[in-house]
């Protein structure tokens, strides 16, 4: 039994968002937006906003939005339906009631999380009463995890065991294979996949259960100290941050995000009284990750040793920096100590480390050159070719200025002789220098012509294809928009990523030029595209390439109608370039 879609549409277009919230909260007009204390969290200066014209909420604290009938479900603690009703019943229409059926693909990732949401408990469970799990619990006890600690991050306990959790759990042999969390043995029975572990639960931005990592306890011979759930259908490692949904909310609201590299490094931060720490799983840090970091706050602080990774990881993080807009800084911790060990002897040391990180550059410096000597002339002057070595690395030309004026001062070179040697150096990287022109990140350029499309669809659809997205959430939303023609069809069809993007597209209050936002991004994705096609030898794509790159050149002409042509015909050739790309992977 469901609700009719003409009763939904109704509602939402006869009832008032500003004034149902109104209800609740105290709201006060500003700009196109109305903003007041958020209800669903505490907050001493406004964080939410209601725009009436898009029909949504969002609030930038704690990261709740939705549309009308999210907000009475959250409100009143009710469901979809419930809150239908409710609306329904305090405007006076009268609901007709219909069948419905839910997508396939949806239904499938619930019932894969809740089996995983099942497991979560089944195993914390254990470790609370079991008596197995005494070493366990000793062990967690130890390093400060037990009680409410342990309860808060769901902590677990895999029994040393065959198939406890694939008997106890009853849920079909198929969906806990694909969650990872059984398999079918060599007898073909199904066997867990964990067993003698303590369990970390890996979840969701929104909290949904997706994985485990798993760990011995000391005194263990397995020889795998963790074990990580492998990728599932709703488990992506390079997309996953451990801890993010308890994070989201303090990174936020102070615009700083802490990466460890464990789970009990993410507790530790916790227990240490900064909330805003997430782990990556077994993998290194990823483009991808760092898109979902600069959801929450721009302010990156790692917190493991970044260098050990060595120039390669340096180059990346230099290249994050300008991509994506992010500041990538460094907790220096006392070296050889974890966050998770520090958390239980000197939780100060965690805090300060965050309040000051160093950047990433100095801390390169500090690194490499802190062991050499600088007394006599000579070591003056090894210690400044090592300093300029790593000074070489960094993208920008001004930041490497800044930094060579320092180190010249340090032993008394000329400063400007210096200064001048490292402006013009610039070997290893392939990055691009930072052009005046690039006032946006390509990721705000792929927003802003998502907040256009949302809020002014006939300003800019004519002039958006799916190639112009190059982040994923960014991608899907514009295809959940392009193919449902309106915000509260794609808010249905859109994955978790993509729905985010949409949520903040329609409250975002910015003054936007639909040529200009759709101009610049079509650049974006022409020059990306162009670095891709490097390799092409052919005089048919060298030809089109070369067309493309004076399109390019085009797009800033004043020629107004000039400029529109390439436009134009840049759109045509990413959609070729698309095409292809699609017809070679079948
Ligand atoms: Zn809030």
């Amino acid at each position: 039994m469901g609700i009719a879609d003409d009763d939904i549409e109704k509602l939402r277009s006869t009832v008032s968002i500003v004034d149902t919230v109104q209800g609740y909260v105290a709201l006060k007009k500003v700009g196109r937006n109305w903003s007041g204390l958020c209800p669903f969290h505490a907050e001493k200066s406004p964080s939410f906003y209601v725009r009436e014209e898009m029909g949504r909420f969002k609030c930038f604290g704690c990261d709740k939005g939705g549309d009308i009938f999210t907000f009475i479900q959250e409100i009143e603690h009710t469901d979809f339906p419930g809150a239908i009703e409710h609306l329904a019943a305090k405007a006076g229409i009268t609901l007709n009631y219909t069948t419905t059926g839910q997508s396939k693909e949806r239904a499938r990732r619930k019932t894969l999380t809740e089996a995983m949401g099942d497991a979560v408990e089944w195993y914390h469970e254990r470790l609370l009463k079991d008596p197995g799990a005494r070493a366990a619990r000793d062990y967690l006890r130890s390093r400060g995890l037990s009680g409410d600690i342990a309860r808060q991050f769901k902590l677990g306990w895999a029994p040393d065991d065959w198939d406890q959790l694939s008997n106890d759990l009853g849920r079909p042999a198929d969906v806990l294979q694909d969650v990872g969390l059984s398999f079918r043995n060599r007898r073909n029975r199904m066997q867990d996949a964990f067993r003698a572990r303590v369990m970390f639960p890996i979840f969701s931005e929104s909290g949904e259960a997706l994985a485990f990592g798993g760990r011995i306890l000391p005194g263990s011979d397995d020889p795998a100290k963790y074990k990580n759930s492998s990728e599932t259908p709703i488990y992506q490692k390079s997309k996953t941050l451990y801890g993010l949904n308890w994070a989201k909310a303090d990174a936020a609201k102070s615009g700083q995000i802490v990466v460890c590299e464990g789970y009990t490094d993410v507790i530790g931060f916790h227990l240490a009284g900064v909330p805003r720490a997430v782990a990556t799983c077994g993998t290194a840090l990823t483009e991808e990750h760092v898109r979902i970091l600069k959801r929450y706050a721009s302010r990156v602080v790692l917190s493991f040793d970044a260098d050990a990774a060595g120039q390669g990881a340096a180059e990346r993080f230099y290249e994050w920096e300008e991509k994506h807009q992010v500041e990538v800084s460094v907790a220096d911790l006392p070296q050889g100590r974890d966050p998770g060990e520090l958390a239980q002897r000197q939780p100060d040391v965690l805090v300060e480390a965050t309040e000051k990180p160093v950047p990433f550059l100095r801390f390169r410096l500090n690194r490499v050159t802190k062991k050499l000597p600088r007394d006599t002339p000579e070591q003056k002057v090894r210690f400044a070719n090592e300093s300029l070595g790593v000074l070489e690395e960094h993208p920008n030309p001004d930041i490497r200025r800044i930094y060579a004026g320092e180190i010249a001062a340090q032993v008394g070179l000329p400063v400007e002789d210096f200064v001048s040697r490292i402006g013009n150096q610039r070997k290893r990287l392939s990055v691009e220098p930072t052009r005046s022109r690039q006032r946006v990140p390509m990721e705000n350029a792929e927003f802003a012509a998502l907040v256009l499309l949302v809020q002014e669809w006939d300003s800019i659809a004519e002039w958006l294809i799916e190639a112009l997205f190059d982040s994923d959430a960014n991608r899907l939303a514009f295809l959940a928009l392009a193919d449902a023609g309106n915000l509260a069809g794609a808010l249905d069809a859109a994955p978790p990523d993509a729905r985010d993007v949409l949520e903040r597209a329609a409250v975002a209050d910015l003054d936007l030029d639909a040529v200009v936002e759709a101009k610049s991004l079509i650049a974006a994705a022409t020059k990306r595209e162009l670095r891709q096609r490097t390799r092409m030898i052919d005089a048919v794509s060298l030809e089109e390439d070369r067309a493309a790159k004076l399109d390019l050149m085009a797009l800033d002409e004043p020629d107004s109608v000039r400029a529109l042509a390439s436009a134009e015909s840049l759109l045509g050739w990413l959609h070729r370039r698309t095409e292809e790309r699609s017809a070679a992977v079948e």
